[in-house]
C-alpha cells in the first residue's frame, strides 16, 4: 500500500462528519444495461423510476441539440429565460422563482438555507426519501408522521406533530410512493393552522398526471402569499430526467434566501434551454397524460382480475400490494427483464410500486403478473 493510501483510509485518516452514519443511501431503479449484462437478456423493460416511456418533449430536444456548439460558455447563472418562460406558464413573477438541478438539489437547498442542528422537519410515512436525507445531512431531527387509512393524508396527526422546534412540513402531493394526493380545502385548513415560522414544501413532481378535481398544485397558494414552497420538475411528464432540472415557487423571501445557499451555475445550459422548450410543447405533455391514464385503468383492471390490492394512484405508478413474497415476486419478474420498485425501502415489504409504460411494456408487465399468478406455469 502506498503512503497516499495508508493517510486516506487508516486509522488517524480525515473523519467524516458524525451525521453521515444516520444516512440510508438512496436505493435508485437498476438501470437497464445492468439487467440487460446480468441476464445477459436483450428485452428489458423499466418501470422502476417514473420515467416518461414517451420520452422527452421533441421540442426540448431540438433545442438542446442546437446549443451544442455553445458548451465552452458556462450557462446562466440566474436562468433568466427560463424563469421567464416559467414565469409566463404560471403566472408568478420571476422573483417567485427559483431553478435548481433536478427537484432534487432544491429539496437540499431548502435543508442548508432553513435547518440548524436540533430543528426539527415532519415528514408523512411512507414518502420520497430526499426529505429526511436533506434534514439529516443538516444534522436535525425527522419526524415521521403515518399517512392514514388507504395511506391517505392526515392533516389532524400533521399539526399534532408540530412542536416547538419545528421548522419546515414536507408533503408530497400526489405522494410518492402511494399515489395519494392532499385535498386543495386541507391543505388551506393545514396551512391556515399552522403557527407562523414554519415553511410548508408542497411537492408537486407528479401534478400534471392528476385528474382530481380537488387537487391543487399549489400555485396558487403561492400567489395568494401563503409561507409555502411548490416543487415542480422536468423530470417526469416532460420527460428530462437525464438533464436534471427542477423549479421552485415561493414567496420573494423565500425565493432569496434559497439563492443565497446556491452554488452559481447549479443548472447546465441544457437544461435550461430543453426545459423552456419543453414548457411550450402542450403535445407532448397531453400525450403524456393521456398514456398514463390509459396505463393506470389498464393496470387496475389486471389488479382487479388477479385479487390483487392497490392504492388508487394520481400519478404515474401505481402501489400494488403483492403480500408476503413481494421481494420475491420482484425478483422473478426482474430475471424476465421487467424491473419494478420493490417497498421495503419504504417499510412496505408486502408493496412493489409499479411505473406506468408505453402499451407494449405494460403488455409485458401484465404477462409477468399473470405468469406469477399462475404459480409461474
Ligand atoms: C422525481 C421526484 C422529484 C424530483 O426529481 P428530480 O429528477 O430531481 O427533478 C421530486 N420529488 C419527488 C417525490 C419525486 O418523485
Amino acid at each position: 500500500m502506498s503512503k497516499e493510501m495508508k493517510t486516506q483510509t487508516g486509522e488517524g485518516g480525515v473523519q467524516p462528519r458524525g451525521v453521515l452514519a444516520r444516512l440510508t443511501p438512496y436505493s435508485p431503479g437498476k438501470p437497464i444495461w445492468e439487467v440487460q449484462q446480468e441476464l445477459g437478456l436483450q428485452e428489458v423493460v423499466k418501470l422502476a423510476s417514473n420515467e416518461n416511456p414517451l420520452g422527452p418533449s421533441p421540442k426540448a430536444v431540438e433545442a438542446a441539440s442546437a446549443l451544442l456548439t455553445e458548451l465552452h460558455r458556462y450557462p446562466d447563472a440566474a436562468a433568466v429565460r427560463l424563469r421567464e418562460a416559467i414565469a409566463v406558464h404560471t403566472g408568478l413573477s420571476e422573483e417567485e422563482l427559483i431553478v435548481t438541478n433536478g427537484g432534487d438539489e432544491l429539496l437540499t437547498l431548502i435543508a442548508q438555507t432553513f435547518l440548524d442542528p436540533g430543528d426539527e422537519v415532519i415528514v408523512p410515512d411512507p414518502t420520497f426519501s430526499e426529505y429526511a436525507f436533506g434534514t439529516l445531512l443538516m444534522n436535525a431531527e425527522v419526524v415521521r408522521v403515518p399517512l392514514g387509512e388507504g395511506f391517505r393524508y392526515d392533516v389532524d396527526a400533521l399539526l399534532r406533530a408540530v412542536s416547538e422546534r419545528t421548522k419546515i412540513l414536507w408533503l408530497c402531493s400526489p405522494n410518492n410512493p402511494t399515489g395519494t394526493y392532499l385535498p386543495a380545502g386541507e391543505l388551506r385548513r393545514l396551512l391556515d393552522s399552522l403557527r407562523p415560522g414554519i415553511l410548508v414544501v408542497y411537492d408537486a413532481a407528479y401534478s400534471h398526471y392528476v385528474t382530481a378535481d380537488d387537487y391543487t398544485d399549489g400555485l396558487a397558494y403561492v400567489q395568494e402569499g401563503y409561507g409555502l414552497v411548490v416543487l415542480q420538475t422536468f423530470s417526469k411528464i416532460y420527460g428530462l430526467a437525464g438533464l436534471r432540472v427542477g423549479f421552485g415557487a415561493a414567496p420573494r423571501g423565500v425565493i432569496r434566501h434559497l439563492l443565497q445557499a446556491k452554488e452559481p451555475f447549479n443548472v447546465n445550459t441544457l437544461a435550461q434551454t430543453a426545459a423552456a422548450a419543453a414548457l411550450t410543447d402542450k403535445a407532448h405533455v397531453e400525450a403524456s397524460r393521456q398514456l398514463n391514464e390509459e396505463g393506470r385503468l389498464r393496470l387496475y383492471a389486471v389488479c382487479r382480475e388477479l385479487g390483487l390490492d392497490y392504492t388508487g394512484s394520481m400519478a404515474n405508478f401505481v402501489l400494488i400490494r403483492l403480500g408476503s413474497d413481494a421481494q420475491q415476486a420482484c425478483a422473478r419478474l426482474l430475471s424476465r427483464g421487467i424491473i419494478l420498485r420493490y417497498g421495503g425501502a419504504w417499510g412496505l415489504p408486502e408493496h412493489v410500486r409499479i411505473s406506468i409504460g408505453s402499451h407494449a411494456e405494460m403488455d409485458r408487465l401484465i404477462d409477468g403478473l399473470r405468469w406469477l399468478a399462475q404459480g409461474e406455469a
